[in-house]
């Protein structure tokens, strides 16, 4: 296998007359004239059905950006056996082509389908330029990269063999046997791109559920992939109803792997219906998940007030906190909070929400309606409640796009559930301690029962040693001094622990493992 270093793409920075801001214009007009047509696509049959579904713009819902079909039961029966029949042939191919089809793919993602990758996530996902370049550009390159990488690393291990003259063993790493059924949010592209990508660097098979609110961006990556040399079956786009798709391809013998990202109960239901299934199965799925967070920025007081303003305004809001690591407790010192809630307050009033192409705006709309009536319930809660004070944003507007201020709310009781639940949406609650009680908000923090990431800001070292160690359990992904938001493939992989999921760390080097199985071989002559 040939030996290869991977670096993280760079991102682009769109300045005015810049060459990459014009491919995204023509991208933008390209894809936003017309409403694409986005089959089924099992083996290379496409397939329409009567189930006839629309993607909205989230920022003008009146007009979809495509049009696309669910799949019934017997179609996803249909791609399960279709990638069973493409896995014989599939799982021969010796590794190092296989990372060449993703070192193609990731080529053409970067540099002749960027702007169709980041134009499809505006439009259909409600992104700006930034949020799309660091996610379906950036993102999504770097984990066929260093996924290619890191399975390339997995196999330069082999065991000892005390004497080879004698005795010769080896490992090879298989793929699992069946199919591995993955099941995408709308929030990144590149997480649909890994979910479904990754598994078939092992061997592996895919049928793939793209979010029904993603899906142009989603389909967009799936051509590219197929056109970078990955073969008819190997990864299925099965667009479906959530239950009619969960249902068939847990009840099937053959399931190996659901690679999951998405909510909690939906997660909790697989596995419920995974266990129920247990003796049907070949052998043991795995089950990979990563759920959501109700995630921290803690403010010692020594803390820089500037950084924590401008991260925490960030991490908030960024995508409209629809980010599965978006802060959305912070906790700040008394002897602190004047000058914090100032210092937020006015970055606050420059944040504009509204069409996210359109470059004054720091974010577009939340994505459908069911979001918009989730995250409004958060904020009628806060206006009716006399322990919560909104201090900034408050409004909700449906009537173009599914639009929510930016909201920030103080807690008198940092039990409340604005503290405890995911909102998933432009919702800060901060909870003000008394100076003094750090250790004890530390524990307040820790009661929570997700655990995906966290942020402290502390210029006393000593206490962020000691913090570090008091929340370890708390957040997969933990940032000093840094916004809790924005992990990079590679160097902060991704994921957490306790109901945030399996924490099996995406753009990391142990995820491959996930995928194969390996075999022992001792050979004695
Ligand atoms: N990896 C992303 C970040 O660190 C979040 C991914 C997600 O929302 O699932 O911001």
């Amino acid at each position: 296998l040939p030996d290869f270093n991977v670096v993280n793409e760079p991102l682009l920075g769109y300045l005015p007359g810049s060459a990459e801001l014009q491919q995204l214009e023509a991208a933008l007009q390209k894809h936003g004239a017309t409403v694409a047509e986005v089959p089924i696509v099992i083996g290379d049959e496409e397939i329409r059905t009567d189930l006839v579904r629309y993607q909205p713009r989230p920022h003008d819902h009146k007009n979809p950006v495509a049009k696309f079909y669910h799949a019934t039961p017997e179609i996803v029966q249909k791609a399960i056996d279709n990638s069973l029949s493409a896995r014989e042939a599939w799982e021969k191919v010796p590794l190092s082509e296989k990372i060449d089809i993703f070192h193609r793919a990731a080529d053409m993602m970067a540099t002749k389908y960027r702007q169709d990758l980041n134009a499809t996530t505006m439009l259909g996902q409600s992104k700006t330029v930034v949020q799309a370049e660091i996610d379906a550009a950036a993102e999504l390159v770097d984990f066929l990269r260093f996924n290619a990488f890191f399975a390339k690393e997995l196999t330069k291990y082999q065991p000892i063999s005390e004497d080879a003259s004698v005795t010769k063993n080896s490992m090879r790493l298989r793929g699992l046997e069946g199919f591995v059924a993955a099941v995408s949010p709308f929030n990144f592209t590149a997480i649909g791109g890994n979910l479904a990508s990754a598994p078939t660097l092992m061997g592996n098979v895919v049928v793939w559920k793209p979010s029904d609110t993603a899906i142009l961006s989603n389909y967009t990556a799936y051509r590219i992939l197929r056109e970078a040399g990955i073969p008819a079956g190997v990864i299925n786009f099965v667009p479906a109803d959530g239950p009619v798709y969960g249902d068939t391809v847990t009840a099937s013998p053959e399931l190996s792997v659901v690679n999951f990202t998405g909510s909690v109960p939906t997660f909790q239901h697989l596995w419920k219906q995974v266990g129920n299934n247990i003796a049907r199965y070949r052998g043991f799925p795995r089950l990979i998940g990563e759920c959501g967070g109700k995630n921290y920025h803690f403010v010692h007081p020594t803390a820089d007030g500037a950084t924590v303003a401008a991260s925490t305004i960030r991490s908030a809001f960024e995508f409209g906190g629809q980010k599965c690591s978006a802060c959305s407790r912070l906790y700040v010192p008394r002897s602190r909070w004047d000058e914090i809630r100032t210092l937020m307050l006015n970055i606050h009033k420059d944040v504009k929400i509204g069409d996210p192409t359109k470059k004054e705006n720091f974010f577009g709309a939340v994505i459908d309606e069911k979001a918009f009536q989730r995250i409004k319930s958060y904020i009628d809660h806060a206006k009716n409640s006399p322990d919560l004070d909104i201090i900034a944003g408050g409004g909700c507007d449906d009537g173009t796009g599914y639009f929510i201020e930016p909201t920030i709310v103080v807690c008198k009781n940092p039990s409340d559930k604005i503290m405890q639940e995911e909102i998933f949406g432009p919702v800060l609650s901060v909870y003000v301690y008394e100076d003094g009680q750090e250790a004890a908000t530390l524990d307040l923090i820790g009661r929570c029962p997700y655990g995906l990431t966290g942020a402290i800001y502390s210029q006393d070292q000593a206490f962020a040693e000691f913090a570090l160690e008091k929340l370890k359990m708390t957040c997969g992904n933990f940032y000093v001094n840094d916004k809790s938001t924005g992990s990079i493939v590679g160097q902060q992989p991704f994921g957490g622990g306790r109901i945030s999921g399996t924490n099996d760390k995406a753009g990391g080097p142990h995820y491959m493992l996930k995928f194969c199985s390996p075999q022992a071989i001792k050979e004695t002559f």
